[in-house]
């Protein structure tokens, strides 16, 4: 038979919900299954049945621990997956505290939205709780880099670095029939922590993200942006909160800081971690510094820069703090999580500053930040936001258009098609006309739930 398809079950027309079946003649395997985010309409998604049994699927092939990417693993073994997940080594030490950290987040909406009878839904239930993702953990299956690994006698896989967070890899799958390459989120040639991803390996067919498909970077410093919002704010007495992804940007903010604060360049104010999460995936961090850029002794000294706060009582007395204080709290995009308490404190007092280091999806708390709202909605309440909102775009952990375009260029043998998902509709499209017209390729943005032959 030899027979190779694709099928786009998440990531189309948005940066979430990255899920694509591969089936090698009558064998299914996923690669990636991520959560959902953002819109209410994306979200619902999350409840829907998948276009296949989690019980036919042999095995999934994770790109990298983010949510959007991992975060459906626990719902897919609760209704009957039994298969290997294969990931990286970094991969998998972050699923094991992302992955029930979402579980719990998810709990405690649960118990919210009953507790203030905000749901239409009498009891409103998790999605899956810690259980459920302590439960898929043991499926994880370790994966070495560049290692060939065979999923059945006519289909093997490897995984490349792609420079994006620790652990992040694209996958090469190869068949009789032809080769498919995830880039899963691609890093940037000079991110400040992550070396840059490798070359894409010679390919049939390629699937690539577009997070950043219409847009650069930048070219600010991000330290000096950062400097300036810190001193600014604590000079007007105020309070900087950073809502931050626990993994990947935490560190790289930490390590600016320290950076800033070694050179005396801000005032020396408290920092604070807010985030268990953030505090643990700093520790891994430290544990794979062969895939980035910091020494472990800067690790180290980076660590020690801020206050890691832990529990409950800690993070509470954080809202009566006086001083000026930097807070770093996840969610990154405010959709849940510690962060939330510190928007409903600092948002409404024109001292204190919002700094958004991270892609905000739309229908996002960040993304209604950015876009200037005056009021956000927090646990059912208006809350007003008189904070400065500042953004901090530089820092992305995603190439952006010229980038992916100059690490394109590179590839020895263009693809015979390059499918575009993982960006909203303007960036993808944006992104499949500059290789077409660039580099000649031929490139295809697929629909929800649209089906190829490879
Ligand atoms: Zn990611």
């Amino acid at each position: 038979m030899n027979s190779l398809q694709i099928q786009f079950i998440g990531a189309t027309g948005t940066v979430t919900g990255s899920k694509y079946l591969l089936t090698s003649d009558k064998n299914k395997f996923l690669v990636d299954c991520g959560l959902f985010q953002g819109f209410k309409v994306l979200r619902l998604r999350n409840w829907n049945p998948l276009p296949f049994d989690p019980k036919d699927i042999e095995a999934v092939i994770l790109t990298h621990a983010h949510i959007d990417h991992s975060g459906y693993l626990p719902l897919l073994v609760k209704n009957g997956f039994r298969g290997k997940i294969y990931a990286t080594r970094g991969t998998a030490a972050l699923c094991k505290i992302l992955l029930p950290d979402a579980g719990h987040l998810q709990e405690e909406d649960a118990v919210f939205l009953n507790r203030h009878k905000l749901s239409k839904h009498k009891p409103a239930l998790p999605l899956y709780t810690e259980a459920d993702a302590i439960k898929s953990l043991e499926s994880l299956v370790p994966v070495d880099w560049g290692k060939k690994i065979s999923l059945t006698p006519n289909l093997d896989f490897e995984l490349f670095p792609a420079g994006h967070i620790v652990g992040a890899a694209m996958a090469r799958f190869v068949s009789r029939k032809s080769r498919i390459t995830f880039t899963g989120d691609l890093g940037r040639p000079n991110n400040i922590i992550m070396s840059p991803p490798s070359p894409l390996p010679e390919t049939d067919y390629l699937v690539i993200e577009s997070t950043y498909g219409n847009r650069n970077h930048p070219p600010e410093d991000p330290r000096k942006t950062l400097q300036d919002i810190i001193s600014k704010t604590v000079a007007r007495g105020g309070s900087v909160l950073i809502p931050s992804f626990a993994v990947g940007r935490a560190q790289e903010i930490l390590y600016l800081i320290y950076q800033l604060k070694i050179k005396k360049e801000i005032p020396n104010i408290p920092i604070y971690l807010n985030s268990p999460m953030s505090v643990q995936a700093t520790k891994i961090y430290c544990d794979f510094h062969d895939e980035h850029r910091i020494t472990s002794g800067d690790c180290e000294a980076m660590c020690h820069t801020a206050h890691f706060i832990t529990t409950v009582e800690e993070s509470r007395r954080l809202n009566t703090q006086k001083q000026p204080c930097v807070i770093l709290s996840a969610s990154g995009m405010a959709t849940g999580g510690r962060v939330l308490h510190h928007l409903k404190f600092l948002a409404p007092n024109p001292k204190n500053s919002i700094l958004l280091v991270g892609f905000q999806a739309a229908g996002t708390r960040g993304d209604a930040l950015v876009h200037g709202v005056d009021h956000i909605k927090i646990h059912g309440e208006m809350i007003p936001v008189k904070a400065q909102v500042a953004t901090l775009d530089s820092l992305s952990a995603h190439a952006d258009a010229n980038e992916i375009l100059n690490w394109l260029r590179h590839s020895s043998h263009p693809p015979k098609i390059t499918f575009i998902t993982h960006g909203e509709p303007l960036a993808s499209d944006a992104l499949r006309k500059k290789i077409e017209q660039d580099l000649g390729w031929t490139c295809h943005v697929p629909d929800y739930l649209e089906t190829r032959d490879l």
